[in-house]
């Protein structure tokens, strides 16, 4: 780990390279995960940032701002870096499931999709999107701790994989399942008692968390489930972080869950499918320095088989999860700056036209991001400033004291790696409508989502008839 702390990646005009801007020339194009903009990213001659052939200070005059844009080329690149990986790391069958919950839509459905992965929903929302969005329902799995008889029913109804999180699962699902002509394909989720945060890792025999089945009541729950004949355990699954940099832990889960496959396996379970969850972090800041898609593939892919092969069991398909690295680097956030405080001897408040609306990652969890000015990207820095979002809350503050040329109303700042848990995770604080979305490919421009309109956040509203309504 790089521990210095630049948090921009400014540098001098002509000084880029791996630790400062990784335009097109210097990205690492087989995993876009240790980059810090899309591969696509790139120069127009007059010196304006591009991704994916277009002009990002065009798109925003076009579309407006806040604008959400998608690198496509990135996202494949993505897709195809982890079915690769699988496939030359992996000696068995295996599959990778896009973990929509960093960002669901229609086409990025359709995208990962094509690119022949997997998708993982956690409710009836994602589901439907990833449905409608053309991903087989074969290539699903439902997962969440609290699911709704609505959206069991749905999951089961459509035919996609179930994952089994808890008895109440059971209860509905013993209520909805038999007497169909086909058993219900499940996973069963367990705690594997690793937990992991970034930087480090505990492995204990419980863990504290709302997901999963605890390692004690996995035999009980797997005699259980033997007895179902509407059941069919397709496979285990576990997941224990999220922007994880270390390999380690994943070393450590396949042993745990290969002793857990051998169990279900004595009982008379096909368990056919391994699945190792998600985490793979990614570069948000020059300082971070994640592994490869293919390192963590390579670890992840070695260690089960070695688990099994010295248990004596026959390879299962793996199955893994990535959401954040997949889809967060594909994504850059556009913003209009508008008003401007400075605090002499204290700071400079830069505003820009969204915020935590749009990115509520900088108030939930202090997280950093890189920006550049879309237009002037090679500017040397003038000043330092603090860019906070137009939210009625003092902490909506998108990035601390960023290094950034001399910046004013009408700039328009690009946010890179906004791609994950952005749009997803995105509210209408304040009742701000939210942004459009745009995927950007060879020089053109197709809008994914349509931007709210202020009018649309009344569509809900009911107001009673003893209120005289506005005309
Ligand atoms: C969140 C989550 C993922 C994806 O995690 P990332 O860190 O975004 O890769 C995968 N599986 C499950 C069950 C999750 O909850």
């Amino acid at each position: 780990m790089v521990s210095t702390v630049p948090p921009s990646i400014r540098t001098e005009a002509g000084a880029a390279g791996r630790q400062g801007q990784p335009f097109e020339a210097e990205a690492d194009r087989t995993s876009p995960n240790r980059n810090l903009t899309p591969i696509t990213t790139a120069l127009d001659p007059e010196g304006r940032l591009t991704v994916g052939g277009c002009t990002l200070s065009d798109l925003a005059r076009t579309y407006g701002t806040p604008l959400y844009v998608l690198d496509e080329a990135t996202l494949r690149a993505t897709c195809r870096a982890y079915r690769e990986a699988l496939e030359a790391a992996y000696p068995g069958p295996s599959l990778a499931l896009y973990a929509s919950k960093a960002n669901s839509s229609l086409a990025i459905s359709a995208l990962v999709a094509e690119e022949g992965l997997g998708l993982d929903a956690v409710s009836a929302g994602e589901l439907l999107t990833a449905l409608r969005g053309g991903m087989p329902a074969e290539r699903i799995v439902l997962h969440g701790n609290n699911k709704s008889r609505e959206e069991l029913e749905l999951a089961v109804n459509q035919g996609v994989t179930v994952v089994v999180d808890n008895a109440r699962d059971l209860e509905l699902l013993a209520e909805i399942a038999p007497g169909r002509s086909e058993p219900v394909r499940l996973m069963l989720r367990f705690t594997p008692g690793i937990e992991c945060h970034t930087h480090e890792y505990i492995r204990t025999g419980h863990l504290d968390s709302k997901f999963g089945f605890d390692p004690d009541q996995l035999e009980q729950v797997l005699r259980q489930l033997a007895q179902c004949p509407w059941a069919r355990l397709d496979g285990l699954h576990a997941h224990i972080g999220s922007q994880i940099f270390e390999l380690e832990p994943h070393r450590d889960l396949a042993g745990v869950m290969a002793d857990a496959l051998a169990l279900a396996r004595s009982l008379g379970h096909p368990c056919t499918d391994l699945n190792v969850g998600g985490g793979l972090g990614i570069r948000y800041v020059a300082s971070d320095d994640p592994p490869s898609i293919q390192e963590w593939v390579a670890v992840v892919a070695g260690a089960v088989a070695d688990a099994c092969r010295e248990r004596g069991l026959a390879l299962p398909r793996l199955l893994c999860e990535p959401g954040r690295s997949l889809v967060a680097t594909a994504g850059v956030t556009l913003y209009e700056v508008g008003s401007r405080k400075e605090i002499p001897g204290l700071r400079t408040y830069v505003a820009i036209d969204g915020g935590m609306s749009d990115n509520p990652r900088p108030i939930t969890y202090q997280s950093r991001y890189t920006a550049l000015l879309a237009d002037r990207p090679t500017a040397v820095s003038e000043e330092t400033v603090t860019v906070a979002g137009k939210h009625c809350e003092s902490g909506d503050l998108l990035l601390k004291d960023i290094a950034l040329p001399a910046i004013g109303s009408g700039d328009v700042l690009a946010v890179f790696a906004t791609g994950a848990y952005n749009a997803s995770m995105g509210s209408n604080y304040n009742r701000i409508p939210r942004p459009a979305a745009v995927l950007v490919h060879d020089g053109v421009a197709e809008v994914v989502q349509r931007r709210e309109q202020p009018e649309d956040l009344l569509r809900y509203d009911v107001l009673p008839a003893r209120f005289t309504p506005v005309p």
